[in-house]
């Protein structure tokens, strides 16, 4: 995209006509040069930074790049319709989507116009892509859940409503899939969820949109979908699009939950039209602005206190890492915006444990607040339990002869890590998790073989959607909310019933081979 001789001196021969004259401020100007979505156009110097303006063919564009004598702007379209020479002209406006309750259900481009062919969207409202935070007075602090429906999650890394929370791993290691789930959780929830796809395959998305429409989630959701064959500026603005949808529901004092699938794929489109418009690159050729890239988008999500609408915005950005280093420069300038970050590692995948949550490096700064008081309770040494399990798991291989300490430790880790395994699209509710997790705490699975872990879990869930005092014992509990002296021997006593039940499925059953018989005989 070279600047040819000729354009530079009209540029110089313009600037000395007017010499001395008043300056001339024009409303429109001309491409000079045109490609790979970016387009330097001469003689608008009335243009303002991110002013949308209008090309021949209906082709709009934002202006990115204010210089002496040309502005840089980012073509939102196909570039190949533009030609030198073209005329280009002012909006006055800068880029906006339509907000509102017509948007759900509805799949929109990243600059919030419908592909789902299903027609215009009526809605009569309008906020501009790129807007300022809530500042601090305007916010309150995050005390209610986001309750994800994946067990591991909201027990050991809870999620607060209006959190940001990271979702960070490899390729294919389920990032996308935890996001899903957490919109699928949100059904009847009264929270409305925006997915924001930024780089993906359109076939991904494709199916996305068909899970959720056949689960009748799509009734409270909106699509943003920047594919990867969109041009980088379009990719560039869609989560700010995405947000500005979301920004209304929450200044209406609704919840709503975000999800930016992926911010490695938005900070490399943002490098490629960064070094377009001939900004300097720096560290890992990104342009130095790359952070705050990130920090205004993430700074969006917030709960707002009922003055400014009491809504609230809880952002699940994913980024996905190389070789697991979440130390190279985007993961680390994104876990230092967000709230924790939920990370997944490939080995825990492969090996069959899903979601494949690496505990030790997974955290939630705020979520612990915002956690049901029964969850609280019975998940209190979990993480505790699995970072041993998982340190004397790593030693354990090197050596065969280990003290009784040592092997309970593994043996109740193992089952710990089967019990948190989840198949996708199968949230739980927090009450039905505090039981599984009460059972975690009693330590009664070691009577169990550890491959059996899933079989138990599941005739737990049975029992107590399904037996008559058990399921009244579930009702008082999700009343209560919080495990009273009374409620915790009754259920207790339930969670041994189905044990033994499953205990008696086991031909030839010797209990020495997990304890002591005394013990066994205590049950
Ligand atoms: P990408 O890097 O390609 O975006 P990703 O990290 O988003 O991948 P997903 O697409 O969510 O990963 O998941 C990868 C595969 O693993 C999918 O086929 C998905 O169905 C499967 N998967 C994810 N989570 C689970 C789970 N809990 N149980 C079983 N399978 C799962
Ligand atoms: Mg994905």
């Amino acid at each position: 995209m070279a600047i040819k001789i000729s354009e530079i001196a009209e540029v110089i021969k313009k600037n000395i006509e007017q010499y001395g004259s008043k300056i001339i401020q024009s409303e429109q100007g001309t491409v000079g040069t045109v490609g790979d979505g970016v387009a330097v156009v001469f003689g608008m110097d009335k243009v303002v930074m991110n002013e949308l303006v209008l090309f021949s063919n209906d082709i709009y564009g934002i202006v990115m790049n204010l210089e002496l004598g040309s502005v840089g702007i980012a073509v939102l379209g196909d570039s190949k319709d533009i030609k030198q020479g073209d005329p280009v002209k002012r909006t006055g406006q800068v880029i906006q989507v339509a907000v509102g309750d017509e948007l759900l259900g509805r799949v929109v481009n990243g600059m919030g116009i419908p592909i789902d062919g299903k027609g215009d969207i009526k809605s009569k409202k309008h906020y501009p892509v790129e807007r300022v935070a809530p500042g601090v007075m305007s916010r309150k602090s995050v005390d209610q859940p986001m309750e994800t429906g994946i067990l591991s999650i909201d027990a050991i890394v809870p999620i607060g409503k209006g959190q940001r929370e990271l979702i960070i791993g490899d390729r294919q290691t389920g990032k996308t899939a935890i996001a899903i789930d957490a919109i699928i959780n949100q059904k009847g929830k009264k929270v409305k969820c925006v997915y924001v796809a930024i780089g993906q395959k359109e076939s991904t998305v494709a199916q996305i949109v068909e899970r959720l429409t056949s689960l009748g989630c799509m009734s409270y959701t909106v699509v943003v979908s920047a594919c990867s064959s969109e041009p980088a500026p379009i990719q560039y603005i869609s989560p700010y699009a995405g947000v500005a949808i979301a920004e209304y529901w929450m200044e209406n004092g609704e919840d709503v939950l975000i999800v930016y699938d992926d911010l490695s794929k938005h900070a490399v489109a943002y490098r490629e039209l960064s070094l377009l418009l001939r900004r300097s690159p720096g560290r890992e050729a990104y342009p130095g602005d790359v952070f705050y890239l990130h920090s205004r988008l993430l700074e969006r999500a917030a709960r707002v206190n009922q003055q400014y609408g009491g809504g609230s915005i809880t952002a699940l950005p994913i980024v996905e890492t190389q070789a697991g280093d979440i130390s190279a420069y985007i993961p680390t300038n994104v876990i230092s915006i967000t709230d924790g970050q939920i990370f997944l590692t490939e080995s825990l995948f492969n090996s069959g444990i899903r979601p494949a949550l690496d505990t030790g490096l997974s955290v939630s700064r705020v979520g612990s607040t915002a956690q049901i008081r029964a969850v609280k309770q019975k998940s209190g040494s979990l993480k505790l339990e699995l970072a041993q399990y998982y340190e004397l798991a790593a030693f354990s291989k090197f050596g065969s002869d280990l003290d009784e300490n040592t092997k309970s430790i593994l043996e109740n880790g193992k089952r710990i890590v089967e019990l948190l395994k989840q198949k996708q699209y199968t949230p739980i509710n927090q009450i039905t998790m505090s039981i599984i997790l009460y059972a975690i705490q009693l330590k009664v699975t070691k009577w169990l073989p550890h491959e059996l872990m899933g079989n138990f879990k599941e005739a737990l869930l049975n029992h107590f959607n399904n037996d008559g005092t058990a399921q009244s014992l579930l009702k008082q509990l999700t009343l209560e909310k919080s495990y009273t002296e009374e409620l915790d021997k009754l259920i207790k006593k339930e969670i041994i019933i189905v044990l033994k039940k499953e205990i008696m499925k086991i031909s030839g059953y010797k209990p020495e081979q997990y304890g002591s018989i005394e013990e066994y005989k205590k049950l």
